[in-house]
């Protein structure tokens, strides 16, 4: 297993969240925000991003953290094989889990997320 294969991607996938103004959440409720620039001028992460993520890293904290509003720690993205996917809903990236997921993937991030107005269509 190689963690380091899951990073990058998830590391976009909380820049893309934060550039969007949510925050991140640990178990325990404590909430963490930057609200420096995501990105430098050229779309690259900026140094304060970067320098965010390490600190997150070095006090282990980041393990335990989640998007505000999504399902899954980054511990447990990190340690399973994910994609990002878009959502056909809201069209962000979310993680899905490459074992086990069947149907459509789980997106918690809707914005109005009600699944029971699926209508059949004959
Ligand atoms: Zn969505």
């Amino acid at each position: 297993m190689c963690p380091m294969a899951n990073f990058y991607d998830l590391k976009h996938y909380i820049a893309h969240y934060i550039n969007k103004g949510r925050c991140l959440v640990s178990e325990k409720g404590k909430i963490t925000t930057f609200s420096e620039r995501v990105y430098d001028r050229r779309g690259n992460y900026s140094e304060q991003f970067n320098h965010f993520i390490d600190r997150l890293l070095e006090s282990g904290e980041f393990f335990h953290l989640y998007v505000e509003g999504d399902g899954y720690a980054f511990s447990d993205l990190i340690h399973s094989r994910f994609d990002l996917e878009y959502c056909v809903r809201c069209r962000e990236p979310i993680p899905v889990p490459t074992n086990g997921a069947l149907g459509p993937p789980a997106c918690y991030l809707c914005p109005e997320f009600e699944p029971q107005q699926e209508a059949q269509v004959s």
